[in-house]
């Protein structure tokens, strides 16, 4: 008996328990490490928080789509990785060994370097526990689904990516008409790695929304303040009720150790069968991967894409058949939720916002969501 152990429930594992579930490879036992019983899909969190959707309409529970796989799932985290040894350390204290190994753990955001970050800010990941503390800060200001207008609170976004300028729209959806929202970018405009009409439009969003933007790198969180590093080394403090960071992935801290090849930022560097420059008994996809040959910016749609490749390889490799290469595509359709019923599509250079892009954007979400929301996939 062989064993595939699969690291986390992202988007492309997801792909992989679904094919697993369809046509699984005889005489292979296939586990499952994933922390949460309910996953969330991020794509519908800012459209959450705005109050568009409920909790349960952006998640999906664990266990089924393990079930359906026939998988065994270890309700932990990964804490340690023995490449060489080819073991994984639980969080509970179990060690699971592997002939082949896949992960599709994420990236995790602790704000490094970002001093306060983890005492004082609400931190997008994991998306479980931000959930969780963007629910309770909303309570605390009589602003919970039922009450009343609530407190006028003051939240500051910290990282002005898409994910960051989203959160920024949706809040400031939900706190009309009393609060405010000051979204910090770093220095730069919004959106800065994104083409220039896709920016322009992002901030007409910005303005249409009352969202104040400030060009200016954090310096410190505080409990009630978050601190700017001005011009001319002056600090301006803004003072806040919530600091939410959304500074871009960070790597696991659990890889450095683990002795498989890693690129510059610390992340799993794979080749283009998706397996890892070093160990080929290891396979990687989604945030936590690098593709040497075919850098492309992280998204939630780079690892659905990278889904089904992973699932041929991985079974390919348990069935001694040759593996094959796969390119992630170069352009992905973005559409950027702006909280007021509106949504910016953009295509390479092409940019345009409308309501029709919201209704593109909740027609593609909620049938991602759908198909893992009803339990058993159909048959191939
Ligand atoms: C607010 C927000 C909105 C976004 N909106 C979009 C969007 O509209 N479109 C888009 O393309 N991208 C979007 N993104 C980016 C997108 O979320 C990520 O690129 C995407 O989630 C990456 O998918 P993944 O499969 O690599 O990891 P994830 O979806 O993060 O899944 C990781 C899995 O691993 C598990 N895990 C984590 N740590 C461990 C561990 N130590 N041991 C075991 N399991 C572990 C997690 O619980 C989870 O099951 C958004 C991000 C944010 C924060």
């Amino acid at each position: 008996m062989k064993r595939l152990l699969l690291l986390g429930a992202g988007h492309a594992h997801v792909h992989v328990l679904r094919q697993w579930a369809r046509a699984p490879v005889p005489g292979v036992e296939l586990l499952l490490v994933s922390p949460y019983q309910r996953q969330m899909y991020s794509g519908m969190v800012p459209g959450w928080m705005a109050g568009r959707y409920r909790l349960e309409d952006c998640a999906f529970a664990v266990e089924p789509l393990a079930a359906a796989a026939s998988a065994h799932w270890h309700h932990d985290r990964v804490v340690a990785l023995d490449a060489a040894s080819r073991q994984v350390l639980l969080g509970g204290g179990a060690r699971l060994s592997y002939d082949l190994l896949s992960l599709d753990t994420g990236s995790v955001l602790e704000g490094r370097g970002l001093r306060g970050a983890a005492e004082h800010a609400l931190r997008v990941r994991p998306i479980e526990t931000f959930a969780q503390r963007w629910t309770d800060c909303m309570a605390a200001a009589g602003r919970g689904t039922g009450s009343g207008p609530g407190l006028a609170l003051t939240v500051v976004v910290v990282g002005a990516g898409a994910a960051g300028v989203e959160l920024a729209l949706a809040a400031a959806a939900r706190l009309r008409p009393r609060g405010r929202v000051v979204l910090v970018t770093g220095g730069t405009a919004p959106l800065d790695s994104h083409p220039l009409l896709a920016r322009s439009l992002v901030a007409r969003a910005l303005r249409r929304a009352g969202v104040t933007v400030m060009r200016l790198p954090c310096a410190e969180i505080g409990p009630d303040h978050v601190h700017l590093q001005g011009e001319d080394d002056g600090r301006i403090d803004l003072p806040c009720q919530v600091a939410i960071v959304c500074t871009g992935g960070e790597a696991p801290r659990w890889l450095p150790e683990s002795g498989l090849q890693l690129d510059g930022r610390g992340f799993i560097a794979t080749g283009p069968m998706l397996q890892s420059l070093s160990h080929p008994e290891v396979f990687a996809a989604g945030d936590v991967a690098s593709r040497a040959d075919a850098v492309r910016p992280r998204s939630g749609v780079q690892a659905v894409r990278a889904g089904p490749a992973l699932a041929d390889n991985l079974m390919r490799a348990l069935q001694g058949k040759p593996l094959r290469a796969w390119q992630p595509p170069v352009r992905t359709l973005n559409l950027l939720a702006c909280g007021d019923g509106r949504a910016i599509a953009s295509w390479g250079p092409l940019a345009a916002s409308g309501r029709w892009a919201m209704r593109w954007k909740d027609a593609i979400d909620r049938r991602f969501i759908a198909g893992l929301q009803g339990a058993t996939p159909p048959a191939a």
